[in-house]
């Protein structure tokens, strides 16, 4: 526990150093950013008609628990001798204590800090060894996501011959290696997956898809829900499903993913089904579709549960639909945000108003803040109603340590800011 709080203070000092000199398109493990970002930026480096054709997939064999310790000691500004003693710890498994030679603390809370300022430079050392990419028509970019990284380029041959031979150079420094077998060159037309996604051109068309692994993985934990819940009741088994359903759902929500939503729909309906069957041998199929099927709306087999409250009253609970996610294209994040710098301050909210308003728990701790408010503004007291531009804003900066909660958080029109 001590060992872990130490991290957690020397965390507080380091992220901000990280946030300032990581590469500008690392997206993993970093505060304000996210997969939806990665994803987004192989959308802007891939997707026109004069966009690069062919991409470097580069995997690095075991990442983590590979970096040298003598790189990191060299490299990472923090206190070298306490960083020191967490790398060189050890571990303990089954009572036996194994030595540490590489790699970052295992389940350290600083260790993706660690091994994304491992990582940082790349981008940096690319631009160096090739100044002319983007001049000569190279179509050189990279797109990194913790360890898991692509990197654009208008040849395979260059891509093979010039550029991996820097990536592999600059991550021999640090200790790590390319896999062979899966790092290789793709050309756009037959895609390629990266963060859960297939990223591919369709008669010059690019569109992101949930791949079939990510499908498989989701539909595979899906039948284990089931299985493990066969005497369970109803209600129960919906609650359970119902946050995997929807937590997939939102992470792909920003792809093409409606027709995959409907085909995950339709396979988890045929499970459920069976699950329903088998629970009673001795009934017909109309008597088990009534007792778990009801319809709503224009839906006819929709899989819901009555439950009798505590009070008596009846409360009805649904099976959350994939293919109801609304998809919306993400607002990627400006590649410099800063979030520990007070000036990209008035962004990071802006930005984060917008995404409030994009889920139902956002808009109901806005409401929270805008009744506080009576309706008001927090400066000019002006009333903030429908159609009036509003902003929210902390009270105590998140750069200053502000938390998120509804109490630290004011409703204002943004105009009244600048008057100030
Ligand atoms: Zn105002």
């Amino acid at each position: 526990m001590k060992c872990r709080a130490m991290q957690a203070l020397h965390l507080l000092a380091l992220e901000p150093i990280a946030e300032t000199t990581a590469d500008l398109n690392s997206y993993g493990f970093r505060p304000e950013r996210s997969t939806a970002d990665a994803g987004e930026q192989c959308f802007i480096v891939l997707a026109k008609k004069v966009h690069a054709e062919w991409v470097l997939e580069a995997d690095i064999q075991g990442c983590f628990d590979q970096i040298s310790h003598d790189w990191m000691l060299a490299h990472v500004p923090t206190d070298k001798a306490v960083l020191k003693k967490w790398l060189k710890a050890g571990f303990v498994y089954q009572n036996e204590l194994f030595p540490t030679e590489a790699g970052a603390p295992q389940g350290g809370i600083i260790s993706p800090v660690l091994a994304n300022m491992t990582l940082d430079g790349l981008e940096a050392r690319l631009a160096e060894k090739f100044p002319q990419a983007r001049r000569a028509g190279l179509k050189m970019n990279m797109v990194r996501y913790a360890d898991d990284f692509i990197i654009t380029g208008n040849s395979k041959e260059w891509l093979e011959r010039n550029v991996k031979p820097a990536v592999v150079e600059f991550l021999a420094e640090r200790g790590l290696v390319l896999s062979p077998e899966k790092t290789k060159v793709t050309r756009i037309g037959k895609g390629f997956d990266f963060l859960g996604w297939n990223i591919r051109k369709y008669n010059g068309k690019l569109l992101m898809k949930p791949s079939k692994a990510n499908v498989k993985a989701h539909l595979d934990k899906i039948r284990e829900v089931i299985k493990a819940n066969k005497a369970a009741k109803q209600a129960n088994l919906i609650r359970l499903l119902n946050p995997v359903l929807r937590g997939w759902a939102n992470y792909h929500s920003h792809v093409v993913a409606k027709e995959t939503f409907t085909r995950v729909d339709a396979r988890v309906w045929s499970m459920l089904w069976r699950w329903a069957v088998r629970r009673h041998p001795n009934k017909g199929a109309r008597w088990v579709k009534e007792k778990y099927f009801k319809t709503r709306g224009t839906r006819n087999w929709v899989f819901t549960a009555i439950e009798k409250q505590e009070d008596g009253t009846k409360r009805e609970l649904t099976l959350l639909q994939e293919s109801d996610t609304p998809i919306q294209r993400h607002v990627k994040i400006r590649a410099d945000a800063n979030p520990h710098d007070p000036e990209w301050e008035p962004y990071f909210e802006s930005r984060w108003g917008k995404k409030m308003l994009n889920s139902s728990r956002g808009r109901v701790k806005l409401y929270r803040v805008w009744l506080r408010q009576d309706g008001l503004c927090s400066d000019c007291q002006e009333p903030i109603a429908m159609g009036t531009h509003w902003d929210v804003r902390h009270i105590v900066k998140r750069t200053e340590g502000g938390s998120d909660s509804a109490s630290n958080l004011e409703l204002h029109h943004p105009t009244c800011r600048r008057n100030r």
